[in-house]
């Protein structure tokens, strides 16, 4: 499909075409709170196993400068900071009350159809990625990542990138589009490209059908053009993160009571800003939630 035709199908389905979509507690809807980092330093880390099927080791380098992207935007005008921890040998994604809840990068390069049994009980509980260690979700999603957070507050506690190898031929380099077997030289689905895009779920963006923007939800093979961040999603890090302030909610809890659940505004950027509760506090007493974010497809 053409960008705009692929547009026309995005307005038709009620899909926003606004520079920057903030992921919400009920994704799409605006009466819910947005998902939010409040901690100052997000370290992330690789999985040692990295993707055997990229060339060498580039794709460790591929991942930093997906995120160094996204940092020289924090750096410039953001109040956090994306730190690369070391790599780990966790396999594990999501969040447990008790654990290290690393926020994890790696690739998933077998198919859980392939090696685990129909009758296994994982299939039901969507456990299976984790405990065979392999990739769960649809065939044709690229990667995804998976959100834990608050959700009355819409703070975010956890993210973990999962890229589907088993299906998709991730390469580094630069040059034209290239087609599986063929993966030299060329580019079948690049990693930076597929990582800047996941980032921004990362750090709490929701997909826009705006054109030329990183978290447009589609990839075609051979594109590159998501490595470089737009400037919808740059204001989204400036407004949403502003240097020298608070991370920026959506709704003010009390405005959203006063309002009752149809009464959320939504993102008004001169909006009031929301008083933060301590983290911990909201914590010891709210439930969390697990999110899906469907990857680039
Ligand atoms: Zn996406």
């Amino acid at each position: 499909m053409t960008p705009l035709a692929s547009l026309m199908v995005a307005l038709a389905l009620g899909q926003s075409s606004a520079p920057y979509v903030r992921s919400r507690v009920d994704a799409g809807d605006t009466r819910t709170q947005c998902l939010y980092w409040t901690a100052e330093r997000i370290t992330w880390h690789q999985s040692t196993y990295g993707n055997p099927a990229t060339a060498g080791e580039t794709e460790f380098e591929a991942m930093r400068r997906s995120f160094q992207s996204w940092q020289d935007i924090f750096a410039q005008c953001g109040n956090l900071a994306l730190e690369e921890g070391p790599r780990v040998n966790a396999r594990e994604v999501g969040y447990t009350r008790e654990g290290d809840n690393i926020n994890l990068v790696l690739f998933r390069d077998r198919d859980c159809h392939a090696v685990v049994p129909e009758d296994d009980a994982c299939w039901d509980d969507e456990t299976c990625s984790n405990t065979y260690d392999c990739w769960e979700d649809d065939d044709n999603t690229i990667a995804i990542t998976l959100t834990t957070y608050d959700e009355r507050s819409g703070i975010i506690y956890d993210s973990d990138i999962s890229f589907n190898a088993a299906r998709f031929s991730f390469t580094t380099a630069d040059g034209g589009t290239c087609f599986p077997p063929v993966t030299a030289n060329c580019v079948a689905t690049d990693v930076q490209n597929t990582a800047t895009h996941e980032i921004g779920h990362f750090v709490g963006l929701d997909h826009t059908y705006a054109l030329g923007s990183t978290m447009n939800p589609s990839a075609p093979p051979g594109e590159v053009s998501k490595r470089t961040i737009d400037s919808g999603s740059r204001d989204f890090v400036c407004k949403v993160y502003p240097q020298g302030g608070a991370s920026q909610a959506c709704l003010h809890p009390t405005v959203e009571a006063e309002l009752g659940p149809k009464g959320g505004t939504g993102c008004a950027a001169s909006g009031s800003v929301a008083a933060l509760p301590a983290l911990a506090a909201w914590a010891l007493w709210l439930s969390r939630r697990r999110r899906r974010e469907e990857g680039v497809r």
